[in-house]
């Protein structure tokens, strides 16, 4: 689409009208595309919304039998997409959000059946992904993101959320609407593995790393729907001798999704993490030819930005290249390739979860 991919100049920050309790301190920028989506969704589309249930969240039936559940971002970053599927003996939630507001409350009223069990799953183990986590026994992740998940199941996850009055700093919300800490139990799932909701409605996990160690998306076999989480970007390793450290790289994301490639035709919608969902299939086409290009030509993209780690202080420099209809592939320049023996790991062959305990 022409005239989508010129540079953030003059960019603004208004608010998008909204009932919801949690309020921003900290707007999300303008951009290019998402920003109109989300106003045009939020402000005048039907929407559910229960507050005495859960304030926090609205949901979106975008199919029969699936919603896409919006809450705002408590961190200073993107408001978020969750995604719910009610198949006919069971319910999927794919990720859980900050964990501010009651989710399996708000799950429960939406689905026409409240006494099906839930399957929780999650792309990846970041706080707006989730820290809803805690309300759920059991939450399915890729092998590769165990570590990292598990590092999430505790009790200070909020923490960082609220400054020494005990104010959120980012956004505001009641703190007492944190859900109650209860720890999980993180299941790792190789790359293909299928959850059954019942009557042969299948949900196949697909890995699509490099925004972490072991991002990935989850493909509804009926609908043919894909949730890809934060595919759209890369991240670096986050300590020292992190296993699955060349999950990270554009080559990596490049290499799982050319493993998909053969099915990307027969995919009806394609919904992300954050900003405009139920994009058509060549969403996923264009994030590979993002991919492929970076892999061919690291240099040639359209911004560089040297970026201080806020945590280790650590100097890196994020690229990002334009991806066709108002998407960026972001990666680390020093995280482009991944060496040639750990092929095998990248792909997921032989993954097995028993290989990975505590
Ligand atoms: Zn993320």
């Amino acid at each position: 689409m022409p005239g989508t991919n010129f540079k953030n100049i003059g960019i603004k920050y208004r608010p998008i009208k909204s009932e919801l309790k949690s309020k921003r301190k900290v707007l999300e920028p303008e951009r290019v595309i998402r920003w109109p989506f989300m106003k045009a969704i939020r402000e005048g589309y039907k929407k559910s919304f229960f507050p005495k249930i859960n304030p926090y969240v609205e949901a979106y039936q975008f199919r029969d039998n699936a919603w896409a559940l919006f809450e705002e971002s408590m961190d200073g970053a993107g408001d978020l997409w969750m995604y719910l599927i009610e198949g006919p003996e069971k319910i999927m939630i794919i990720d859980t959000g900050f964990g501010v507001g009651d989710l399996k409350g708000l799950i429960l009223k939406l689905v026409s059946d409240p006494e099906k069990p839930i399957i929780c799953v999650n792309t990846h183990n970041h706080y707006d992904h989730c820290y809803g986590n805690a309300q759920f026994d059991e939450c399915y992740c890729s092998i590769p993101e165990l570590h990292l998940m598990r590092q999430k199941n505790n009790a200070h996850v909020w923490d960082y959320l609220f400054n020494e009055k005990g104010e959120g700093i980012w956004t505001e919300f009641d703190k007492n609407d944190v859900i109650e800490f209860v720890p999980w139990e993180p299941i790792g799932v190789e790359n293909g593995h299928i959850f059954d909701l019942g009557k042969g409605y299948l949900v196949e996990c697909v890995y699509i790393t490099g925004h972490t160690a072991g991002q990935c998306g989850y493909y509804d076999h009926v609908n043919r729907d894909i949730f890809i989480g934060d595919a759209n970007s890369c991240g670096a390793p986050q300590y020292e001798g992190e296993p699955f450290a060349e999950n990270y790289s554009v080559q990596a994301k490049r290499d799982q999704l050319r493993l998909f490639k053969p099915r990307f035709d027969e995919v009806n919608g394609v919904f992300p993490g954050h900003g405009m969902i139920d994009q058509p299939s060549k969403a996923l086409n264009y994030l590979l030819d993002a991919c492929e290009w970076v892999c061919e030509h690291p240099d040639w993209v359209e911004e560089k930005k040297t970026r201080k780690h806020p945590a280790t202080g650590v100097e890196s420099v994020i690229y990002t290249k334009y991806i066709q209809e108002g998407s960026t592939l972001r990666f680390n320049r020093d995280n482009v390739y991944y060496p040639d023996d750990k092929k095998d790991l990248v792909l997921g062959r032989d993954l097995k979860a028993e290989d990975y305990p505590d």
